[in-house]
């Protein structure tokens, strides 16, 4: 650039300006939704790299979703130049724990080859403990959830929790099941999500010199840091204090988690410089989706205050729709997502719409309904790639051949395929393992080497195929690890070594036997999984190793290679909290959490189950939370909003849902079926997202029948008029409405 300086602060705004280039060592960035948070944090980055002369790999950045950490990368890739983005420390607070762990966890007896439990490994582990010590703790998730916290606050902030827990009978439980699940990890090399995090603070603390470098750490998302996070941050910055964080306390959804709105302001007390900066325009969303957002969260009477005003113009109102069931409800989402893709022409297309929802659970309909519709759509935060059950199992067999002693993985493949071997022997060897003090895999070693000491009966059948179909095949893979194999001499890499496991373990063969009806799926999502492997594969060597800064007189831990990589990717990946992995080029409808949702933007928004007891949740604690939990929902939304709930649920209670309380009292703003996409209304849509309106007569002319707004595509159904909330709701954006009884049209599809 032959101006840095101009080109990183233009078309930024006098505050975003100001944030950005600001000399203040802590410098914390607290506004609304979509007031440019991100964007300037980006800039910042930039400016520090650009202007200041920090170097890449000195400075730190936290982001709070995989997705988001992707994304930020490309942004500042873009304006940085020569792949320099790639050496930024940048990443979730998981990841970048587990990088300065892999490099220098040896100082804190780490050992260098640790595995990572993933949420699911560690209710099942929880879930194991409890059965054999006949601990009742309810819940494997509630007892999880219970040991997180307590991991993730930290000893001297637990005692409120305890305080809870100590009223239930069940704490004596949950605490020998923490002690024991701990020492179980421990045991297997394992860290759970909580200790990435716990023993990177532990590293920094004693080990100072490995930051020596930073310069630099900047937090995107700050409003969500738990306990944890807030120490690591300090650590990071421990040599120069300079920090920049940016966040909105009314986006704060994450309390279960234990993230604390108060870490805001402990910064403010522990760094009393710190120069706060807000940004007042929301660039994101029109005025009318903006002024209704507010609406809501301005309910809690407790909050923050920051003002926020809209730059764009009032545009279409949201839709609050009530429908008959959540299937009906599906339905009427997909036949608005046609229409509006429809008549913009090409303006919109599936990428830009999302449906949002406040649990994972309820994607079943809409997914159905997209499936029936013959639109193509991604999941995020939901039912994971990686949690599928073929997947799960190469990931357990790649698991062991990283680390034999992953008694967790190697008993959750020992029988598959059948090997004749069942769960009692596989326990009984656990324990024998146990008692002998070795890994399970050692002890099968044992037993198929003839040694008469192992103590544990397996069948001679089930032996031979322990020995041949599992040790002897992994073994030799293991071996071959870091040969030279391909025609060229290139060195036997991750994706040679899941082909050469699918073969071993005849694993096609393995899925027709046992699932007759989707093997076929099955496969393909094996597939599917080498071809991630080989894309991770292809962008590492890209991007060349993992390793960490030079430090004077550090010695780092070399990385580990490919698979080791590869493995905590996958670990990382399946958290709830991050994205998909899905980069195709057709456009796709977003599925997706609220939660996952975060920091996100897209044209178009559905929210669905907007009722009593969906959101709030009836098992939330907090009610504020789930308010702004609404609000991080609505402002995702750039143009078109629709909220929307059924009447009934099908849980065959029969009994009615009510209406969120949340939303209620502003229900008579909404109008109450999709929005009339004339001209002026697309051309606005056109100018929020700065994109080309379709010719007049692409696509206005060619369908006016069947998608004029007069026209009864979308009958309120029959049996359920808006009769109660008709005087509240508005039909139609300034048309004149018929309320004479409808005649029952037939539906469409
Ligand atoms: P959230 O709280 O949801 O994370 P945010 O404050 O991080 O929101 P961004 O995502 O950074 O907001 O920005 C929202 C949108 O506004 C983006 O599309 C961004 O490109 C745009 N934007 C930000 N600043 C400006 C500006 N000065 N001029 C034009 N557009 C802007
Ligand atoms: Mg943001």
């Amino acid at each position: 650039h032959p101006n840095p300086k101009h080109a990183i602060l233009h078309g930024l705004n006098e505050a975003q300006r100001q944030a950005v280039s600001s000399d203040a060592a802590t410098v914390a960035i607290l506004a609304g939704p979509g007031s440019g948070k991100t964007h300037t944090l980006v800039s910042r980055v930039v400016w520090m790299i650009d202007h200041v002369g920090y170097r890449p790999e000195d400075v730190v950045v936290a982001t709070f979703t995989v997705k988001a950490a992707r994304e930020m990368k490309q942004r500042i890739g873009k304006t940085l130049g020569n792949g320099r983005e790639s050496k930024i420390i940048l990443g979730t607070f998981h990841s970048i724990a587990r990088r300065y762990l892999a490099a220098y966890g040896r100082h804190v007896g780490l050992n260098q080859k640790f595995g990572i439990a993933d949420e699911a490994d560690s209710r099942a582990i929880i879930d194991r403990i409890c059965k054999k010590l006949q601990l009742s703790v309810g819940d494997p998730r509630a007892a999880r959830a219970w040991i997180s916290k307590k991991k993730a606050r930290g000893a001297e902030t637990s005692k409120s929790a305890d305080e809870k827990a100590r009223k239930a009978p069940g704490l004596q439980d949950l605490e020998t099941c923490y002690r024991e699940y701990q020492n179980h990890l421990e045991k297997s090399n394992l860290l759970d999500y909580d200790d990435l995090l716990v023993r990177c603070v532990e590293l920094l603390r004693q080990l100072p010199s490995c930051v020596s470098n930073i310069q630099t750490v900047l937090i995107d998302e700050y409003q969500d840091t738990n306990g944890v996070q807030y120490d690591l941050m300090k650590l990071f910055a421990q040599r120069r204090q300079r920090i920049t964080i940016v966040g909105d306390p009314d986006q704060s959804i994450y309390g279960w988690r234990s993230a604390e709105i108060r870490n805001l302001w402990k910064l403010l007390r522990e760094y009393r410089a710190t120069v706060e900066i807000s940004l007042e325009e929301n660039y994101r969303s029109s005025q009318s989706i903006l002024d209704l957002s507010l609406l809501v969260i301005q309910q809690d009477t407790k909050r923050y205050k920051k003002a926020l005003k809209p730059v764009h113009n009032k545009g279409s109102r949201p839709v609050l729709r009530r429908l008959k069931n959540a299937s009906a409800e599906a339905d009427w989402i997909v036949s608005e997502i046609k229409r509006v893709t429809m008549m913009s022409g090409s303006m919109l297309t599936h990428d830009d719409v999302a449906v949002l929802l406040r649990s994972a659970a309820l994607s079943r309909h809409i997914e159905s309904a997209l499936g029936k519709a013959g639109i193509p759509y991604r999941m995020v935060g939901g039912s994971k790639f990686y949690d599928r059950v073929e997947i799960k199992t190469i990931v357990n067999y790649l698991r062991v051949i990283y680390q034999p002693e992953n008694n967790d993985a190697l008993a959750r493949v020992m029988n598959v395929p059948q090997r004749g071997i069942g769960d009692v022997t596989i326990n009984k060897l656990m324990e024998e393992a146990e008692t002998a003090s070795l890994s399970v895999w050692a002890v099968l070693s044992k037993h198929c080497r003839g040694d008469r000491t192992a103590t544990t009966k397996i069948m001679k059948h089930a032996e031979q195929k322990i020995s041949g179909g599992l040790l002897r095949p992994l073994t030799d893979i293991r071996k071959r690890i870091g040969e030279a194999s391909g025609p060229n001499g290139t060195p036997f890499g991750l994706v040679q070594m899941i082909e050469q496991l699918l073969t071993a373990l005849d694993f096609q063969n393995h899925l027709q036997k046992v699932y007759a009806d989707d093997h076929e799926q099955r496969w393909a999502n094996v597939q599917e999984f080498v071809s991630l492997a080989t894309d991770f594969a292809r962008d590492m060597d890209r991007t060349g190793d993992d390793s960490l800064p030079e430090i004077e007189g550090l010695e780092q831990t070399k990385d580990d290679g490919v698979l080791a990589r590869f493995l905590s990717n996958v670990s990382l990946a399946s958290d709830a909290q991050t994205g998909d992995n899905n980069q195709e080029s057709t456009p796709l409808v977003t599925i997706s959490t609220i939660h996952a949702a975060k920091g996100l933007e897209w044209p178009v928004v559905f929210v669905p189950a907007v009722y009593n007891g969906s959101i709030p949740h009836m098992r939330a604690e907090d009610g504020d939370e789930e308010r702004r939990l609404l609000y991080v929902a609505m402002t995702r939304a750039q143009s078109l909003l629709y909220l929307s709930y059924p009447l009934f649920s099908f849980n065959g209670s029969g009994e009615r849902n009510e209406l969120s309380p949340f939303v209620t009292p502003v229900s008579s703003s909404f109008l109450n079926k999709g929005p009339c996409l004339d001209r002026p209304v697309m051309g606005e849509i056109a100018r929020i997202l700065r994109r080309k309106l379709p010719p007049e007569d692409s696509i206005f002319k060619s369908l006016p029948a069947m998608f004029s707004p007069e026209d009864n595509l979308f009958p309120v159904d029959p049996e359920e008029p808006p009769q109660d909330a008709a005087g509240k709701f508005t039909r139609g954006e300034g048309r004149p409405t018929n309320d004479a009884p409808r005649a029952k049209r037939p539906r469409l599809h």
